[in-house]
């Protein structure tokens, strides 16, 4: 459940890491290198980061809707108007760098080239991505999962 609020979270512009299977001691040790929230929803987890001193949130761990869930985190902390979509891969965290159209010719569909001005790569994984049906595209996969 949580995976998908990394990606909503990434497709509004946050840097945002997803740990599964991740020993707890791994993933406190990089929220405090890295100055991370921590949002879990595994309370023991949650107890350890408080000891840490992790600015930490425990979620329940049932059934959230992700849009809302992070629509309300960042109400939560304050920071509703960080949106900026169009800068981090949905997919890995990646950060994206536009590129001129002239260059994806052949890398996408005609029918979206023709159609469209602004064109991103991921740096990470090479996933490219184009304004406006980026976060549609994100939001109707998300509800198919
Ligand atoms: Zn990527």
């Amino acid at each position: 459940m949580l995976g998908r609020v990394a990606r909503v979270l990434r497709i509004m512009g946050f840097d945002t890491e997803f740990f599964r299977d991740e020993e707890d001691m791994r993933i406190l040790a990089r929220c405090l290198r890295e100055r991370r929230i921590l949002i879990t929803a595994d309370r023991e987890l949650y107890r350890l980061a408080k000891g840490w001193g992790l600015k930490v949130i425990l979620t329940s761990p049932h059934r959230i809707d992700p849009w809302k869930f992070s629509e309300a985190l960042l109400k939560a902390l304050g920071i509703e108007d960080c949106k900026r979509p169009f800068v981090r891969c949905p997919r890995c965290n990646g950060e994206l760098v536009e590129v001129d159209r002239e260059e994806l010719v052949g890398f996408v569909h005609p029918y979206v080239w023709n159609r469209k001005e602004k064109f991103a790569v991921c740096k990470e994984c090479g996933q490219i991505y184009w304004e406006g049906t980026h976060v549609e595209r994100m939001r109707r996969r998300l509800q198919e999962d």
